[in-house]
């Protein structure tokens, strides 16, 4: 069960990506936060953000404007994305690494 989370929201700023993850948690403290953007159109910076924990179940999801140095991952499919957290949870592992990869 994932509850929706609007200090999860609260963290969410520009500069993620200079971060590593799994990052801290704001809500319970833990090293388990996760994030992913998806680029709706490659013209400009206009896309979703995912935040989520993997060990409280505290999510979030909102229509941004996402880092200009973000690429989606061919991993992911834009179909199950929608407000599928289960989804990207299957997939942290390799999130985390796109997201950190990017970071350089
Ligand atoms: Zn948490």
């Amino acid at each position: 069960m994932w509850e929706d989370s609007k200090e999860m929201l609260k963290s969410f700023d520009l500069n993620m990506l200079e971060k590593t993850y799994p990052n801290i948690c704001p809500i319970c403290g833990v090293e388990e936060k996760h994030v992913f953007f998806y680029r709706f159109d490659d013209e400009d910076n206009d896309g979703g953000v995912w935040m989520w924990c993997s060990k409280c179940h505290s999510y979030t999801h909102a229509h941004v404007v996402i880092p200009s140095n973000w690429k989606n991952p061919d991993f992911i499919s834009e179909e199950v994305l929608d407000d599928s957290v289960d989804y990207l949870e299957t997939n942290k592992d390799k999130i985390d690494e796109w997201v950190n990869k990017l970071k350089l």
